[in-house]
């Protein structure tokens, strides 16, 4: 009798290049239409906009609890920048043609935690203390949310407690802001959570708990830790619709970046963004706020690492969280240990599937060598992880099937911009840094 993975891989031959950690892509061939499959995300274009509002009314808290926020008006947004000379070398690298322009989109130095995280994890916090003040009656939503940067406020939160498992962006975004309204928070640590993260927590006085097992593992223990405490709040990096919302914000404001900058996205200019997915919130949070901002003009790819490419696997299958890289043998260790998770979220899987145009893996070395060359090239650092869309326009371009299928003539491809969207790095120390990059030399 065949083993129940050798059933699965004789369905799905795909997944024999997952096993032998070889870098492999994947287009969706049942991806449908914006307004089709809308319903299955079970949000709105309202729902955003509700995130959006209430971004807004914290921006006077943010200003004056992170005044690195001051020039942004307590707007948590970055730049985008063009990067051509990267483009040049990835077209040597790859040995594949890359027309259209190719942009950054710098998630990375985000204020206040340095990564996309600094969008999901701070909004659902903040979604949270709006929550607990209104109901206790200390604040309306037409008040000037700055009076909650006040002691009395946080001594009201003292009075409650937030958890969370992370392999350490999340931990970080949620630990700081958490901690700078006053809650207790603990955050729950992967094996592979970069040691300076857990020390930066800790300066700000958050409980770090640390385990020698992956992501699946320390969230686990952070709902465990949180169901024993009715005023403990476990945020649910896997299942969280507010988290997600608090990453689709970013598709409106890039839409805005575009106008401003004279960057057109319709028919004949496509729209193409690489998103480094590791549970699946953050880049299917964004791929989704994309959408509503652009319609089927943008084309969303998720790039994984080759030892966790749990949402391909996820997708391609149809099990969604229902399996794990592990069941198929694959060890989910990586140096991107902002990826580094076995199981996808089930809600964004699904939610997203027929949105979503393509998935591929990436090895760890290639993230380092792209790491070392967007710092030469750029003079931009970036954490492991944050590399993992650069390879994105060349995997595009050099996909036949795909480019015929979607109709994407020589044309529309000199006519369109690739995003990619760098997620981590701005907090990196120079220390570790320097680590990275001499990485290449290995
Ligand atoms: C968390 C993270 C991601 C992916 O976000 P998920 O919500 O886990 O898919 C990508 N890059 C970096 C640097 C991250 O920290």
């Amino acid at each position: 009798m065949l083993s129940p993975n050798r059933v699965l891989v004789e369905k799905f031959p795909l997944l024999q290049s997952l096993i032998n950690l070889e870098e492999t892509c994947w287009f969706n061939p049942k991806i449908t239409s914006f307004t089709e499959a809308l319903p299955d995300v079970g949000l709105t274009a309202a729902d955003i906009k509700d995130a959006s509002d209430r971004l807004q009314r914290f921006a006077p808290y943010l200003v004056k609890a992170f005044p690195e926020t001051a020039e942004t008006n307590g707007i948590i947004e970055s730049d985008v920048v063009e990067i051509s000379q990267m483009k040049n070398i990835l077209q040597q690298d790859c040995s594949t043609e890359i027309t259209g322009r190719l942009l950054l989109k710098k998630d990375s130095h985000l204020p206040i935690s340095g990564s996309i995280k600094a969008r999901g994890g701070i909004y659902e916090v903040l979604t949270h203390a709006e929550k607990l003040v209104i109901k206790a009656g200390l604040l309306s939503i037409d008040d000037d949310y700055s009076k909650l940067f006040s002691d009395d406020f946080r001594k009201f939160f003292k009075g409650y407690s937030i958890a969370v498992g992370s392999t350490g962006n999340l931990g970080l975004s949620i630990g700081i802001i958490s901690a700078k309204l006053g809650f207790v928070v603990s955050v729950h640590m992967s094996a592979d959570a970069r040691q300076w993260k857990k020390d930066k927590l800790r300066a700000h006085g958050v409980t770090v708990v640390e385990y020698q097992q992956d992501y699946g593992v320390a969230v686990e223990q952070g709902r465990k830790e949180a169901e024993k405490n009715p005023n403990c709040f476990f945020i649910d990096d896997e299942n969280s619709q507010t988290l997600f919302l608090g990453y689709s914000v970013a598709g409106e404001r890039v839409k805005a970046q575009f106008d401003s900058a004279g960057i057109k996205v319709d028919t004949q200019h496509p729209l193409f963004v690489y998103l480094p997915c590791g549970v699946g919130g953050g880049p299917g949070g964004v791929a989704f706020g994309l959408k509503m901002a652009f319609g089927d003009n943008v084309h969303c790819i998720f790039a994984e690492p080759t030892h966790s490419p749990c949402m391909l696997l996820g997708v391609h299958t149809g099990l969604h969280d229902q399996i794990s890289v592990q069941d198929l043998g694959i060890d989910n260790r990586t140096a991107a240990d902002g990826l580094a998770v076995g199981r996808a979220s089930g809600f964004v899987g699904r939610a997203m599937q027929r949105l979503l145009d393509g998935y591929y893996t990436i090895s760890d070395q290639r993230m380092y060598q792209l790491l070392a060359e967007l710092n030469s090239q750029e003079k931009i650092r970036l954490e492991p992880s944050a590399l993992a869309g650069m390879i994105g326009p060349a995997i595009v371009h050099s996909n036949v099937e795909y480019l015929h299928r979607m109709n994407f003539t020589d044309e529309k491809l000199a006519n369109a911009t690739h995003l990619v969207w760098a997620t981590g790095g701005g907090m990196v120390p120079k220390i570790e840094m320097e680590k990275y990059l001499s990485k290449i030399n290995d």
